[in-house]
This record gives C-alpha cells, sequence and structure tokens, in this order.
C-alpha cells in the first residue's frame, strides 16, 4: 500500500483592503462615506494588484538580489546596477497606483482636502506589505517632492524633478535616493565630511563619502553636504539634488532629462544585508559630483533636510502597520488551516489569545501611523498651526514606537507558524527580516527618543499630545478610564522632572522609556477616539492595548473571546 504524505493547505492570502475592517472603518471616520467611497475603486484596483500580480513580482525580486556591475565587458566603468523583472514591477505599480503622487495632486487635494495624506496611507498600507521594499524608494520619493516643493527651493530645479518624482506614467516617474549617513556618523550627522564647493552656472560639486544609500538605483538623490566655508556642526549641512547618471549614459533612463553632465558618482559595493534583500543599498563615492542646492547654501539647510526626513519617518511607521497587518493576516489564515491537538489551531484558546494580543498590537500600530499621516496633511493643506504642533512630537513618537511594535510582532508571527514560519518559500522569515530595519533606518529608537526630549524641553511638545489623552479620558469609562488617567498623571510627573533638570544623567537614560509611554499613552487615546465613531473593533482593541499596556493587566481571557473581532 502506498504511503500517503500529509501536505498542510495553503493559507489563502486575504484581501489588505476588503479584508481590513480597522482600515475601512479608519476611512469612514476621517473622510466621511463620500470621501472613503471616492476612495474605494483606487484601493480594491491596489488590492486586487496586491494578491496577484505584486506579490509574484515581490517574490521575484526577492529571489533575485540586485547586483552591481562595475564595468562593462571592454572595461569601461558602468557602475551598473542590475534588478530583478520584479523589482521593476513593483516600480510601475507604485507610479500607477499614485502611492507618492496622490498627495500632491490637485484633483486629490480638491476630493480631500487634508485628508489626501489619509488616502495615500491607505494605498501604504495595501502596496507596503506586498512591495520587497520598495516602499523604501516610495518614501524617500515622497520625502524629497516635500523638499522640493518648499518655497526656498528654485523653481527651475523643482520644475525639473518634481513632475518626475509625481509622474503615474512608468515611462516618466522616477524615484529619489537619500544620502545621509557617513561611516563616521550615522545619527551623529555633525560629523559629516562631504564637502560643496560652487561651481558654474550655479551648480555645485560634491565630493565625500556615503556609507548607505538605499534604492541606488534611483534617477535622483538628495545628498546632505557642508557648504565650502561653513561652520562646523550639523545645521549648516545643506540639501543638494544630485543626478545619479549622466544623460548621455546609456543607463539614463529615458525619463532622464537631456542636459545634465557626467555625474562624478562612484557605486563601491551593495551591502550584503539581513533583510530588504531587494533593494539596492551601496557605498558611494562623490568625486565632484554634479549637484544643485536645494534652498540657499548660505542658510542653514538641516531644517530643511528635516522636511524630507519627517515624510521618511511617517512612511516608515506605514511600513510598520502594514507589515504586522499583513502577517497577522496570514496567520490568523494558517490557524484556520491547520490541526493541533484535535482541533483547529484557532480554536485553542491559548492561540487565541496569542493572536489576539498580536492584533491589538496591530490596531495600536495602525492608529498612530494613520494619525500621523493625518497631521501631516493637515499642515500641508490647511497651513494647520496646531497639526504642526503635534507632529513635532508625534512623528518621532509614532515612528520609534510602531518599529518596535513591528520587530516583536514578526518575532511572534514566525512562531505562529510553527517551523513554516521558518522556511523562506513561506514567505514569512522576510516579515521579521524586513521589520528589523524599522527601528534603525530614519533615527533609531534611542536617537529619536532625544529627538523627543528635546521637544519636550526646548519646545513643550507634549502639551498637544497630552491634551489629546485629556480629550480620550472624557469618552472612556470604568477601568480604561481609571488606566488612562493614572497614565497621564505618571506622564504629567515625568515631564516635570524632565523641564526642571534636562541635563541629568537620569533624565537621559530614561528618554527611551518616557518616549515609550508616551506614544503608548497616544494610541490609547487614537484608539478610543475612533471607537467612539462606533467601531466595536477599535473598541475592544482600546479596551485592551490600555489594561494591558498602561496598567500592565493580564487580558488574555479577553484576547481569546474576542479574537475573531480583534483580527478584524
Ligand atoms: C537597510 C538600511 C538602509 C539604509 N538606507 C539609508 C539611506 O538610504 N540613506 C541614509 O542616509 N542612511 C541609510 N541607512 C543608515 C541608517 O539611517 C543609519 O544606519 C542609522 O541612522 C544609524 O546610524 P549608524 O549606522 O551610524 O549608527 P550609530 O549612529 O553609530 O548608532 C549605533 C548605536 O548607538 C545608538 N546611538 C547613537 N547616537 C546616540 C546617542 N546620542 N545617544 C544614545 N544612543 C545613541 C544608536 O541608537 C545605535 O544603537 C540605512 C540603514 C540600513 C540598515
Amino acid at each position: 500500500m502506498p504511503t500517503s504524505r500529509y501536505v498542510q493547505t495553503v493559507p489563502p492570502p486575504a484581501d489588505p483592503y476588503a479584508g481590513d475592517t480597522l482600515l475601512r472603518s479608519w476611512l469612514t471616520a476621517r473622510l466621511g462615506s463620500d470621501g472613503h467611497t471616492a476612495a474605494a475603486a483606487r484601493l480594491t484596483a491596489l488590492a486586487a494588484d496586491a494578491t496577484g500580480p505584486l506579490r509574484a513580482a515581490h517574490a521575484d525580486a526577492e529571489a533575485h538580489p540586485p547586483v552591481l556591475r562595475g564595468f562593462d565587458a571592454w572595461g569601461a566603468r558602468v557602475d551598473r546596477i542590475e534588478t530583478a523583472p520584479g523589482w521593476e514591477a513593483l516600480r510601475q505599480a507604485a507610479a500607477r497606483h499614485a502611492v507618492v503622487a496622490l498627495p500632491y495632486q490637485a484633483e486629490a487635494r480638491r476630493r480631500w482636502g487634508a485628508g489626501a495624506r489619509i488616502v495615500q496611507h491607505a494605498l501604504l498600507h495595501v502596496y507596503g506589505p506586498e512591495s520587497a521594499t520598495f516602499s523604501c524608494p516610495v518614501a524617500m520619493a515622497d520625502g524629497a517632492a516635500a523638499l522640493l516643493s518648499r518655497p526656498e527651493v528654485d523653481p527651475a530645479v523643482r520644475e525639473a524633478w518634481l513632475p518626475r518624482l509625481l509622474a503615474t506614467d512608468p515611462e516618466v516617474a522616477v524615484t529619489s535616493g537619500q544620502w545621509m549617513t557617513e561611516a563616521q556618523g550615522g545619527s551623529d550627522l555633525a560629523r559629516s565630511a562631504t564637502m560643496a564647493r560652487p561651481a558654474a552656472g550655479g551648480s555645485w560639486r560634491l565630493t565625500g563619502e556615503k556609507w548607505f544609500c538605499s534604492a541606488a538605483d534611483s534617477a535622483v538623490a538628495v545628498a546632505l553636504a557642508r557648504p565650502e566655508g561653513a561652520d562646523t556642526g550639523s545645521r549648516v549641512l545643506t540639501p543638494y539634488l544630485v543626478p545619479r547618471y549622466a544623460a548621455d549614459s546609456p543607463l539614463a533612463p529615458a525619463r532622464m532629462p537631456a542636459d545634465w553632465p557626467a555625474p562624478g558618482i562612484r557605486v563601491h559595493r551593495l551591502k550584503d544585508k539581513l533583510g530588504t534583500r531587494a533593494l539596492p543599498t551601496a557605498e558611494i563615492g562623490l568625486d565632484d559630483a554634479y549637484a544643485v542646492p536645494l534652498g540657499d547654501p548660505a542658510q542653514p539647510g538641516l531644517g530643511r533636510m528635516m522636511t524630507l526626513v519627517v515624510v521618511t519617518r511617517l512612511h516608515n511607521a506605514a511600513a510598520s502597520a502594514g507589515g504586522m497587518r499583513r502577517g497577522l493576516a496570514y496567520a490568523r489564515a494558517f490557524a484556520a488551516a491547520r490541526h493541533v491537538a484535535g482541533g483547529r489551531l484557532d480554536t485553542s484558546p491559548l492561540h487565541r489569545a496569542t493572536l489576539g494580543a498580536l492584533a491589538v498590537d496591530t490596531a495600536a500600530a495602525f492608529v498612530l501611523s494613520g494619525h500621523v499621516f493625518a497631521l501631516l496633511g493637515r499642515v500641508e493643506v490647511d497651513g494647520d498651526a496646531d497639526a504642526a504642533a503635534e507632529l513635532r512630537i508625534v512623528a518621532p513618537l509614532a515612528k520609534l514606537a510602531t518599529g518596535r511594535l513591528a520587530v516583536a510582532a514578526a518575532s511572534e508571527l514566525v512562531e505562529a507558524f510553527g517551523g513554516a514560519g521558518y522556511v523562506e518559500d513561506t514567505g514569512v522569515p522576510r516579515l521579521l527580516r524586513d521589520a528589523q530595519v524599522l527601528p534603525i533606518w530614519e533615527g533609531t529608537t534611542n536617537v529619536l527618543s532625544l529627538d523627543a526630549l528635546r521637544a519636550i524641553t526646548r519646545e513643550d511638545a507634549a502639551k498637544p499630545l497630552l491634551s489629546r489623552v485629556d480629550g480620550a479620558l472624557a469618552g472612556a469609562a470604568g477601568p480604561v478610564a481609571d488606566a488612562l488617567s493614572a497614565a497621564s498623571v505618571g506622564l504629567r510627573e515625568a515631564l516635570a522632572a524632565v523641564v526642571a533638570d534636562p541635563y541629568a544623567a537620569g533624565v537621559i537614560a530614561g528618554a527611551r522609556g518616557l518616549a515609550l509611554r508616551l506614544a503608548h499613552a497616544l494610541a490609547a487615546a487614537l484608539l478610543i477616539e475612533h471607537a467612539a465613531t462606533g467601531d466595536e473593533q477599535a473598541a475592544a482593541a482600546a479596551r485592551l492595548w490600555t489594561l494591558h499596556r498602561l496598567a500592565g493587566r493580564d487580558v488574555s481571557a479577553d484576547l481569546h473571546t474576542q479574537m475573531e473581532l480583534l483580527t478584524g
């Protein structure tokens, strides 16, 4: 008799828009029913792509990481980065679905106003997890577009590049790199050694070494450099736009303008990274590289660069939340198909509580990331000063808290699949690999905690956050209100100690703990706010997040009984 071999049923891919009840209720609450309806066709089309061709493109890009060809067959230096067809398909999809462009489009701003950024956040939530981290060039292109939109930027430079960054025609669209980190200083930008000197016709030349340049295949990059004669320190560093290819190079994409000189750029090597494997991250040498300043190099430029950095930090939060949601949906589908101890895995109270806990954290990450995009929209479209003040503290907090949640969730998700979670072609291991970068780039947890501390002490930046927590308290009751109220009192005490002696070693040592407490209280407030719109999933998540994270209560029994509601 032939032996029978057990084959596990494949967990079906969930539709990331139709199947995400929290995303849908968030869009209705934030955009109104009509606003949500107006976005539905886009999101449905993107979700269909994400569960079909983009998933295949993702697998192809991961399986065929980029390769650097230093020289051509005849010995000419070409520094060509070859990427997989899947990577190109992901680039084209990002352009077609306007993942970068939408919040800049006049039509979108007319339709959704400040909510155009909320629609973009939803697009990223759907696109990011199936993008093989093409979400990184998307983030940097958006950051570059925001920087180029600033009034200080030469209109001719803006007109040459902004339409390309915002193009929805894949033949025209380009992405951007962001070259800040140098080997001697990533977090410590004051140590930046790349120099800029003025050249003819208003252009400049950059010389130096950049240590981590992701999306190095992009047509353009924004590089930080110190203008000749400028002071030491980081404030004076200036953002320059650097075209990556010479216009007459056979490697220059058809979408390059024709009048750029040879760029003076050397790609030394590609990094061999833990994750983000499809994404080319290079070490790049600049030798009198052609560049144009973004704003007046005589004026301190780091503030201008922060326009770009804030946008990429927000994208990082969206990537954290999106990856968590994708992994949760996959783990839930697996648990419905897997049998253990005589029953389906998703009937085990213990595994249900595990999935429920992941769902609560996923909901918290979602509202944090959704909220920062909503704030950014209000700043950009309405010039809203209150939103700008809140964004100052919430941008670093949302980035750091979601990054840490994403790494913890990814580890749990791998375990939720048992051995299959450790096997490459299930697609699960990359969730963990790709999550681990989220707390590192765009500011590590420590660096962002110190940034939040500076904002608190110099700009009284915690005020809008505490107001939001107080506002949520008014809508809370019972043990949730007690937990949030106690958290608010505790935070006020901790903030008073910070303001009293901001440079005390104990205050600095506690910066990360304080930042996480602030972010967790904010997530509780946002979940409570959203629950008030009638969303039962948000109400359950708000209660369990607040009791567990803010009051340290064991909520396992509720996580088990409410698993279906929580996972959406
Ligand atoms: C996959 C990947 C892609 C990247 N892509 C890009 C890119 O496209 N462009 C770019 O510019 N950079 C990029 N980076 C670089 C990234 O932004 C830096 O690695 C990051 O900013 C940290 O800098 P560092 O590596 O110099 O580490 P360091 O700054 O040396 O940090 C080392 C440790 O010290 C801690 N630390 C640093 N300063 C302080 C402080 N003041 N107080 C307490 N603790 C501190 C940090 O938290 C960290 O744990 C990328 C990195 C990765 C991993």
